[in-house]
């Protein structure tokens, strides 16, 4: 819904991590490329990961070969990179087996549970990107320990895309419903992006529907809307994979409140305090966040769950501008 924008000075922080990656973990932490270099050597005839030996070695010595750049490599980049490993091995003939060792050897699991959290936790992206409703975080228990593990979807699954399974433009934080609803299956959509078109739809209230809801009060009278922004995207099998009309349509609780906030908002005596809040907000947004009780800024949008709707409901409802 809220895309990233890439532009350079981001991709540059995306370099400079995959640069650095792992660079902070003990000496006994395997390392991708050495853990790499032990699987692209395997000897005998006897199929290791059920395909022939000099495939899989193949295979892994591209890894090898470009690592750096399949861990930066963006969205047309990753589509090059496919074209090249099909050429190897074609994705529908990648057996379990080989898919899981290459996931373990680029230690995608360590890399959800430390790095990138710490990262997208410093980019300010808290929020699944598909329906920013819920946080990204799944509660991983074993024996000893609870422990917050980032959900992270691949935009190019794992398992036909190993090579790609730690690159950082494919990994997508995700909700656990979400996630279980869209499993492997594709989207067209695209998280990252490069133009300015970082919406591609838009929440609002119906006006005849607040004037209704102010006569009679009952919630149900209040009619969200979900406006398309982007005409060149179907999304019409976003929506169904998601969900999305289903968990905002029901979502009238928070117009109330807005609408009940522009009412006390609106008194001059209220508009007073406001003001006088100016001395005491370093930062102006803070007191549109106070309003609205969630993050008022287009840019923070993934930071907070509901904040995109929230905040585009109070400007509908001209709560805040
Ligand atoms: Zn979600």
């Amino acid at each position: 819904m809220r895309r990233i924008k890439v532009d350079p000075q981001f991709h540059q922080r995306v370099v400079a991590f995959n640069s650095s990656l792992f660079s902070t973990r003990s000496t006994k932490f395997k390392n991708p490329l050495a853990a790499l270099g032990t699987m692209s050597v395997l000897k005998g005839t006897r199929k290791k990961y059920g395909i022939e030996n000099t495939v899989a070695e193949a295979y892994v010595k591209a890894i090898i070969a470009e690592y750096q750049h399949i861990l930066s490599a963006d969205e047309a980049e990753m589509q090059i990179l496919i074209v090249k490993f099909r050429g190897i091995l074609h994705e529908d003939n990648i057996t379990e087996k080989f898919w899981k060792a290459i996931v373990k050897a680029m230690q995608y699991s360590a890399l959800r549970g430390k790095e990138m959290l710490q990262f997208l936790q410093k980019s300010n992206i808290r929020t699944c990107v598909y329906c920013h409703s819920q946080l990204t975080l799944v509660v991983n228990k074993t024996k000893t320990t609870l422990k917050g593990l980032l959900q992270l979807d691949h935009k190019y699954p794992k398992s036909k895309f190993p090579f790609l399974c730690t690159s950082f433009y494919n990994l997508y934080p995700i909700c656990s419903n979400c996630n279980m609803s869209k499993s492997d299956d594709p989207t067209d959509f695209n998280f990252y992006c490069k133009d300015d078109q970082l919406d591609l739809l838009t929440f609002g209230v119906k006006s005849s529907s607040v004037l209704q809801y102010e006569r009679t009060g009952n919630l149900e009278d209040l009619v969200i809307t979900i406006k398309q922004l982007d005409q060149t995207t179907d999304l019409s099998e976003y929506h169904r994979m998601f969900n999305i009309k289903n968990i905002y349509e029901t979502q009238t609780d928070i117009v109330q409140e807005l609408i009940e906030k522009k009412q006390v908002y609106n008194n001059p005596y209220n508009q007073t305090l406001i003001n006088n809040f100016n001395r005491l907000f370093s930062d102006q947004s803070m007191i549109k966040r106070l309003i609205i009780g969630n993050y008022d800024r287009p840019e923070d949008m993934l930071q907070r769950p509901m904040a995109k709707f929230t905040q585009e409901i109070a400007r509908d409802l001209k709560l805040i501008k």
